[in-house]
């Protein structure tokens, strides 16, 4: 069958991606993709590697606007940013984020506050997400998912995005901590609370396919599709590539996954909207 040539959430060397966007938009011509978004990570109040500093935006928004014109008659480009909820003050509702001309905005958590007040990353490898959790986090996992899952729903609630970013990531450290986490009742109690707020919000969320190939997980895990389609949350299939040659990795394993768990659409961007599209076009 074939599948949607696409992706809405790329990196390139303005964040952690390693090669320049360029790269990934030629790549992407190459492999017949037929719409094309990248997303850095956006400016934080502080500097971390894996993003973009403040003082490098424009330089990014510029070079985006001379590549869509220069590959216009081969694919459609957009550009977003993969925008951090931190707190109150810094998240994707911003004045500072809605303001800059992006095309979406996805909003994502890779930072927790520890107990002390420090900045976390719980996005990291595993060893270091049990380190982090014993040093910094207070030590006790059920706690640690819950504010992460509360800081995604405080982002979901601020609104400025169009689609949250590998919605329940946590869980593929936390299985290094627990492994039988996804038995757990009050963790399955608390997907069903954070499917249903997605839905009442009427939020878009997408399957990120980043990790599948290396690990056999997307992002959200497979265990929680069918929660998510009786709900009717819209869908985008995204491979969150950080190499050019991985902007396809995982896709059409998250299209087929798709299909087994009885989705009938997916989400595709055609010029300045997102549509519910058939999930294969043929
Ligand atoms: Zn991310
Ligand atoms: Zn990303």
């Amino acid at each position: 069958m074939t599948m949607y040539l696409t992706n809405y959430h790329s990196h390139c060397s303005f964040c952690d991606g390693r090669a320049p966007m360029e790269d990934f938009i030629i790549q992407a011509i190459k492999m017949g993709f037929t719409s094309y978004g990248i997303s850095s990570h956006a400016p934080l109040p502080f500097h971390r590697r894996w993003a973009m500093e403040k003082s490098e935006v424009s330089a990014y928004l510029s070079e985006f606007c001379f590549l869509k014109e220069k590959y216009s008659n081969q694919i459609d480009l957009y550009v977003g940013m993969e925008i951090d909820y931190l707190d109150e003050d810094s998240n994707p509702s911003n004045t500072y984020f809605q303001s800059l001309p992006l095309d979406y905005r996805i909003g994502s958590v890779h930072l927790l506050h520890g107990v002390e007040g420090e900045i976390v990353d719980i996005d990291g490898y595993r060893e270091g997400f049990k380190d982090n959790l014993i040093k910094y986090l207070g030590g006790e996992l059920k706690p640690v998912i819950q504010t992460y899952f509360d800081k995604m729903m405080r982002m979901i609630d601020g609104g400025g995005i169009d689609f949250v970013g590998h919605c329940d990531k946590i869980f593929y450290n936390a299985l290094f901590v627990c492994p039988d986490l996804l038995e757990k009742e009050w963790y399955n109690r608390l997907m069903e609370e954070y499917y249903d707020f997605i839905a009442e919000r009427g939020m878009m969320i997408e399957l990120n396919t980043k990790a599948f190939d290396e690990t056999g997980f997307f992002f959200p895990n497979t265990k929680y599709l069918p929660m998510i389609r009786d709900r009717k949350i819209p869908v985008l299939v995204n491979s969150d590539a950080h190499y050019p040659d991985r902007i396809n990795s995982g896709l059409s394993s998250g299209y087929e996954a798709l299909l087994h768990c009885g989705f009938r659409e997916v989400v595709q961007r055609k010029g300045s909207s997102w549509q519910l599209k058939p999930l294969y076009p043929h």
